[in-house]
């Protein structure tokens, strides 16, 4: 994996714990998340003094089915999954990333 994907795939993870947080949740309740970026899977492992890391798995492929009604999800950010609330944030929401 090239460094810059790597970067973007941190900054990703870390924005969405970031908004996460702000809606509440703790750092305990994403403890092994799974991240898929491209074919390439991160696991979030929180350390217990609520701080987190993020871990590459490998995985030779890497295949997401969607079901039908995720298509009525309206204004999500497809490169981190965000939800907003109208096109122009969706816009906006990932535009610092390469
Ligand atoms: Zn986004």
């Amino acid at each position: 994996m090239e460094l810059k994907q790597m970067r973007s795939a941190e900054k990703m993870i870390d924005r969405w714990v970031e908004q996460q947080l702000h809606f509440g949740k703790s750092v305990e309740d994403f403890n092994e998340t799974m991240f898929v970026f491209g074919n390439q899977i991160f696991q979030l492992s929180t350390d217990g003094y609520g701080g987190f890391q993020t871990n590459k798995k490998e995985a030779n492929n890497v295949v997401v089915f969607r079901l039908p009604e995720e298509k009525e999800l309206g204004y999500v950010c497809r490169s981190c999954g965000l939800d907003h609330d109208d096109e122009k944030a969706v816009l906006e929401c990932c535009a610092f990333l390469d």
